[in-house]
C-alpha cells in the first residue's frame, strides 16, 4: 500500500495516544489514574449548552459562513476588546474547528515550502508535525538547562533569512511557564521589525494563577492590527473546558483572514453552527465560570506541587498558568519514554514523555483531573520511582510490592 513520504512522516499525537491507552485499560477493569489528559472534568456552561439546543430545536443546522456565524464573531470582536484592549473588525475574524485548526490554516496559508518557523521548547506537540505537514522547516530553540524559559539572543541566532514565523506559547503547554512582559515586549518589536509573523497561541492565557496575568501581545505594539505581524489564537477548549465542542479562532490582518477563509471553505466549509452557538453561548455567559476553572485549577496545582516537593529526586518548577507541570526526572531515568511506559505498566499512571515536547529527561504531568488524581497518581509515581518510599502500596483492590528498586 503506497501513501505519502510526508503524511507517513507525521508523527502520532502522543496525548491521543495515550488517551486511547488509558481508555482500553480502564476498559479492562484497571484503576488507571490519567495524569495526562489536557482538558479540565468542569461541566459545560449551561449557557453555552442551552444555546447550541436551541440551534438544534430550531432545525437552524445547514452551512454557515466560511469563517464562522457572524454572531459568534461579534462575541470574540468583544472578547478581543475585554481581554486585550483591542478593537478588531468582522474581517480580522476567522472562527475554525479547534485552535488545532486555525493554527493548521494559518501555517498553510503563510509558508511556502522550505520557509522556516522558530518553535520555543519546551514545545505544544502539534507544532512541528503542522509546519511539516505544510513543507515548512520547523527550527526549535531551547532554552538553558534547568530553565523553561528561553532566551532572546538564542532566538536571534535562529532567525535566519528563510525565518517566516515565529510561533509563542504563554501561559506555556508543558510548563505552565508565563513568559515575562520584558520577553513578551521584545520578541513582538524584533517579529515586526525583521517582518516575520509572530503567531501568539493564546489558549490557556486566562488560566494564570496567583494575582498574575499573561502579558498579551498587543500591549506592545502600536501597530493597528492590519499593519502588524501578529496573528493571536484563541479558543474555548481551554477556557471553558468545551474540549469537545471543536471551536477555536484567530485575530490576524484582514489579507490573512481572506486567504485563511478560502482555505477553509476548500477543506470543512465551516465549524459546525451547532458548535458556534454553544461558543458564542460560553462567550456571552456569566464569567464567574471562568474564574471556578481557574481556581480549581490553581487549588490543583498546588496539590501537585506540594505532592512532588516530597520527592527527593524530581526538579519542579511552580507553574504560572494551565494544568500542567513539567517536572525533571532525569535523577530517576534520562529516557522519558521509557519511564513514562515503566509508570504505566507499573503503577498504572499515565504521562506524557518529555521528549514529545522538545524535553528529554522530563514527564508532564497535567493537574487538570480531581484533587484525588492528582494527589494518587502522584504517590503512585513515588512508590514506583524513590527507594525511600514504602514499598508497598493499594492500586485499587490489590497490594502491590515494590522489588525493582
Ligand atoms: N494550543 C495548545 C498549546 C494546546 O495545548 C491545545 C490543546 N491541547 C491547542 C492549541 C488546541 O486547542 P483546541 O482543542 O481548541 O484545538
Amino acid at each position: 500500500m503506497s501513501v505519502s513520504e510526508l503524511a507517513s512522516a507525521i508523527l502520532e499525537s502522543p496525548t491521543l495516544r495515550l488517551n486511547e491507552e488509558a481508555r482500553l485499560l480502564r476498559e479492562r477493569g484497571e484503576p488507571v489514574i490519567h495524569l495526562g489528559i489536557g482538558e479540565p472534568k468542569n461541566r459545560t456552561p449551561i449557557t453555552a449548552i442551552l444555546s447550541s439546543a436551541s440551534k438544534l430545536s430550531q432545525g437552524d443546522v445547514k452551512y454557515c459562513p466560511s469563517d464562522g456565524l457572524p454572531s459568534l464573531k461579534k462575541a470574540i470582536i468583544r472578547y478581543t476588546e475585554e481581554a486585550y484592549d483591542k478593537a478588531v473588525a468582522p474581517e480580522n475574524v476567522i472562527v475554525s474547528s479547534g485552535a488545532k485548526q486555525a493554527l493548521f490554516n494559518i501555517l498553510y496559508t503563510i509558508l511556502n515550502p522550505q520557509d522556516e518557523v522558530v518553535i520555543l521548547a519546551p514545545y505544544w506537540v502539534s507544532y512541528p508535525e503542522m509546519v511539516k505537514m505544510v513543507y515548512g522547516v520547523p527550527v526549535i530553540v531551547t532554552p538553558e538547562d534547568g530553565s523553561f524559559h528561553p532566551r532572546m539572543a538564542d532566538i536571534e541566532r535562529a532567525v535566519g533569512s528563510s525565518t517566516k514565523a515565529m510561533i509563542v506559547n504563554s501561559p506555556n503547554n508543558p510548563s505552565g511557564v508565563v513568559y515575562s512582559e520584558e520577553f513578551i515586549a521584545r520578541i513582538v518589536d524584533f517579529c515586526e521589525r525583521r517582518k516575520i509573523y509572530l503567531i501568539m497561541d493564546d489558549i490557556y492565557h486566562k488560566l494564570v494563577f496567583d494575582g498574575r496575568t499573561a502579558p498579551p501581545c498587543y500591549r506592545f505594539t502600536t501597530k493597528d492590527v492590519e499593519d502588524s505581524r501578529l496573528i493571536v489564537v484563541n479558543g474555548i477548549a481551554k477556557l471553558y473546558g468545551m474540549t469537545g465542542f471543536r471551536i477555536g479562532w484567530c485575530v490576524a490582518p484582514r489579507k490573512i483572514v481572506a486567504v485563511m477563509t478560502n482555505v477553509q471553505a476548500q477543506t470543512t466549509s465551516c465549524a459546525s453552527p451547532v458548535m458556534q452557538a454553544g461558543a458564542e453561548g460560553a462567550l456571552l455567559g456569566l464569567q464567574s465560570v471562568v474564574e471556578a476553572l481557574r481556581l480549581t485549577i490553581q487549588n490543583n496545582r498546588d496539590v501537585a506541587m506540594r505532592e512532588l516537593s516530597s520527592f527527593n529526586g524530581v526538579k519542579t518548577h511552580r507553574p504560572d498558568g494551565t494544568f500542567y507541570c513539567l517536572p525533571d526526572f532525569r535523577a530517576y531515568r534520562s529516557d522519558s519514554v521509557e519511564l513514562s511506559d515503566f509508570l504505566l505498566k507499573k503503577a498504572l499512571v499515565v504521562t506524557v514523555p518529555g521528549r514529545e515536547f522538545g524535553m528529554e529527561g522530563h514527564l508532564r504531568l497535567s493537574f487538570a483531573g480531581t484533587v484525588k488524581d492528582v494527589t494518587e497518581g502522584i504517590a503512585r509515581i513515588k512508590w514506583a520511582l524513590d527507594p525511600t518510599s514504602p514499598n508497598d502500596i493499594y492500586i485499587g483492590d490489590k497490594r502491590l510490592i515494590r522489588d525493582w528498586v
